[in-house]
């Protein structure tokens, strides 16, 4: 038996491409409209490249006591949970660091190629040195330290969206995919979920390609293929080793995870990049499920990521 499903796809969300999959054709409206408010609500609330988020203010602000959203509060967590979980390999005061790379724009406007820059080795400050009150949600950022929630928000952003969507539609079951961080909820399909592995959340759904399934949780992809750029012939590409402060070079180009959420698999997506060759174990250790794109496109399905 399989299931029918019902989708949409919308081209801007987070600067990214927004998915919705649901089970129940009649709950497809008020699923989007769910999942749009959830989007702009972390736009809002998370997003580095406006100045009028109130993440900008919170950065503008370093060196003081803010008083956060609750769901601004809920993304720094998020974040410092994934710091700890990784021992810093996913740090949120990456954000001078990114930007020095050039990535200080939504990535559409980030030139592709451009003269050269000025990079250093320079540790990054460190997710210790934030203060974060979560009952009271008062945060407070050190000055000369700009936070960036790039890694979690936008999975934190599926999470809600897929538990809003199927709030909305108090039926059957919904799927998220905000640019490849997946989040499902409610009753999965008979089959399961079949989620597509590929290294640019844009590429088209194909029958060759490898497909897992999942019931619950999320899918999370990190990648330094698709988001990458050069400056005077140097590669350069978006996620920060935070103990040198500049773009990663290890082991892995692709990393994709499953777990129980899609802010944990994106947690340990970006983790694996950081971590290189140490990813393994600790995604053993920590029972995640991954598929690793070595930089020759090797695949590596480790920790229980079913062979295909
Ligand atoms: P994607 O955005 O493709 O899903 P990730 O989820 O791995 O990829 O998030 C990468 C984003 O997280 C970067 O664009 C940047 O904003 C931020 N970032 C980069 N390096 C780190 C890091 N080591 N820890 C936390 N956030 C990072
Ligand atoms: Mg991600």
């Amino acid at each position: 038996m399989s299931t029918t499903l019902f989708g949409i796809v919308d081209d801007r969300a987070l600067g990214t491409s927004m998915r919705l999959i649901v089970t129940r054709p009649d709950g497809l409206a008020a699923a989007k409209m769910a999942v749009d408010q959830v989007v702009k609500s972390i736009d809002d609330a998370a997003s580095r490249f406006r100045d009028d988020s109130e993440l900008s203010r919170v950065n503008r602000e370093a060196g003081r006591e803010v008083r956060v959203s609750p769901l601004l509060a809920q993304a720094i967590a998020a974040s410092l949970r994934g710091a700890r979980l990784t021992d810093g390999a996913v740090d949120p005061t990456v954000g001078s660091a990114v930007k020095l790379a050039g990535y200080d724009r939504d990535f559409a406007s980030i030139p592709p190629d451009g003269s050269p820059i000025n990079l250093s080795v320079t540790r990054v400050r460190g997710w210790q040195a934030i203060q974060f009150d979560e009952g009271a949600r008062v945060v407070f950022v050190p000055r000369g330290v700009e936070i960036d929630l790039g890694a979690t928000a936008k999975a934190l952003a599926a999470d809600l969206a897929a538990s809003a969507a199927h709030q909305a539609v108090r039926a059957g079951g919904v799927l998220v995919s905000l640019g490849g961080d997946i989040a499902v909820a409610g009753d999965p399909p008979f089959e399961g979920w079949a989620v597509q592995t590929s290294e640019d959340s844009n590429a088209p759904i194909n029958d060759g390609e490898e497909t897992i399934s999942i019931e619950s949780g999320g899918i999370a992809t990190s990648s330094i293929t698709v988001r990458r750029w050069t400056r005077g012939g140097v590669d350069l590409h978006h996620i920060i080793d935070p103990s040198t402060g500049l773009p990663v070079v290890g082991r892995w180009r692709t990393a994709s995870v499953v777990a129980a959420s899609c802010v944990d698999a994106n947690i340990a997506s970006t983790a694996a990049i950081v971590m290189g060759d140490s990813a393994i174990t600790w995604l053993a250790a920590n029972r995640l499920p991954a598929r690793l794109v070595d930089r020759d496109g090797t695949v590596h399905r480790v920790s229980g990521w079913p062979n295909s």
